[in-house]
Formats: C-alpha cells, sequence, structure tokens
C-alpha cells in the first residue's frame, strides 16, 4: 500500500512550552483537525495503522474520541469510549491510575465491548503510559482480545511503551 505523505501533519503540530505544568512540553494537535488536508491524511494513515482485524476502538477521552470517530468511520468498525468519572450512565468496569500528581480514573460501559472481541486502543499521544495502561485493563475486564494501540505520537524518552503489555503502534515518535 502507498505510503501517506504526513509532512502536513508534522508541520502542524505545536509544541507548547510548560502547559499545562511547568517543564511539559505539550503536543498541540488541534491544527491538524483545523486543516481539512492533515486531518484526511491523519486519518488515513491511523486507519492503516490500527490492525486489520480490530471489531471495534476503545477510544480515550477527549482527543481519542476525534480521532476513533474517523478511523472508525473509514475502517468500518465500531468504538466505544473509556471515560473520566462521572460521565458513563450505566454499568461499568473502572480503572484507577496514578498521575505525576495524585490518581485518575477510567471507565468503560460494560456493555459496550464483548468478551472476545477483537479491539485496538487509540489516542493521540502515548507519554508516560499510565493511561493506556489503565485501558489496558480495563479491555481485559470486558474479557475482549487487545490486538494493539495506535498512537498519532509517542514521546520516546518517557518509556510509555514499557508499561504496555500489548503491541505499541505510533506514526511518529519525538
Ligand atoms: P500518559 O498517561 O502520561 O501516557 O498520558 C497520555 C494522555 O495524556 C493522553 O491522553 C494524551 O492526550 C495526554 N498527554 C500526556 N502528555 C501529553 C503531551 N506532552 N502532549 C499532549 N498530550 C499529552
Amino acid at each position: 500500500m502507498e505510503k501517506i505523505n504526513l509532512d502536513l501533519v508534522h508541520e502542524l503540530i505545536i509544541d507548547v512550552p510548560d502547559f499545562p505544568k511547568p517543564g511539559i512540553v505539550f503536543k498541540d494537535i488541534t491544527p491538524v483537525l483545523a486543516n481539512s488536508e492533515a486531518f484526511h491524511q491523519l486519518t488515513d494513515a491511523l486507519s492503516e495503522l490500527v490492525p486489520q482485524g480490530t471489531q471495534k476502538l476503545v477510544a480515550i477521552e477527549s482527543r481519542g474520541f476525534i480521532l476513533g470517530s474517523a478511523v472508525a468511520h473509514k475502517r468500518n468498525i465500531g468504538m466505544a469510549l473509556a471515560r473520566k468519572p462521572g460521565k458513563l450512565p450505566r454499568a461499568h468496569f473502572k480503572k484507577e491510575y496514578t498521575l505525576e500528581y495524585g490518581t485518575d480514573e477510567l471507565q468503560l460501559h460494560k456493555d459496550d465491548i464483548k468478551p472476545g472481541e477483537k479491539v485496538c486502543i487509540i489516542d493521540d499521544v502515548l507519554a508516560t503510559g499510565g493511561t493506556a495502561q489503565a485501558v489496558e485493563d480495563l479491555v481485559q475486564q470486558a474479557g475482549a482480545e487487545l490486538l494493539g494501540h495506535a498512537f498519532i505520537m509517542e514521546i520516546d524518552f518517557l518509556k510509555g511503551r514499557n508499561k504496555l503489555k500489548h503491541n505499541v503502534l505510533s506514526l511518529m515518535s519525538v
């Protein structure tokens, strides 16, 4: 398959120093979403990255939702939402995880993924890996088969992939 040119996507991602906290370089993908050509290229590339045989995406709040929607449409598959607490109205699995300061939690509706279903987790950035690791746990609780993780970008020095049990796929690493 022809390799998708991601030069425009690379160009449009903005590094924002000291956001949301001093010392963090935030990778702002919103200019990519705002550019139709770049968003198209990104969606095409992510759609190819998601492993063949994937039956459902598990998208991480909130930028994962945007990417997951576009890819789910293109690949003609469904999407389940891994959400912050207090957002899902029905019975859900939950997993608490550690942040730099304190803890957070992600939740997944119990009936959004079926046992044995082949799923792929999707998000924009893999940093320390704590978030994606929590979603791996949710997928395990659901009894689904995790084929891998698809990210736009992996921040290499944070070594997030070392926390993850499953295949990590990313379009670019920094
Ligand atoms: P982590 O759990 O450290 O891998 O963080 C991943 C989650 O936080 C993802 O949902 C990202 O969207 C967000 N995130 C973490 N670090 C960054 C960063 N430097 N730039 C943009 N998003 C980030």
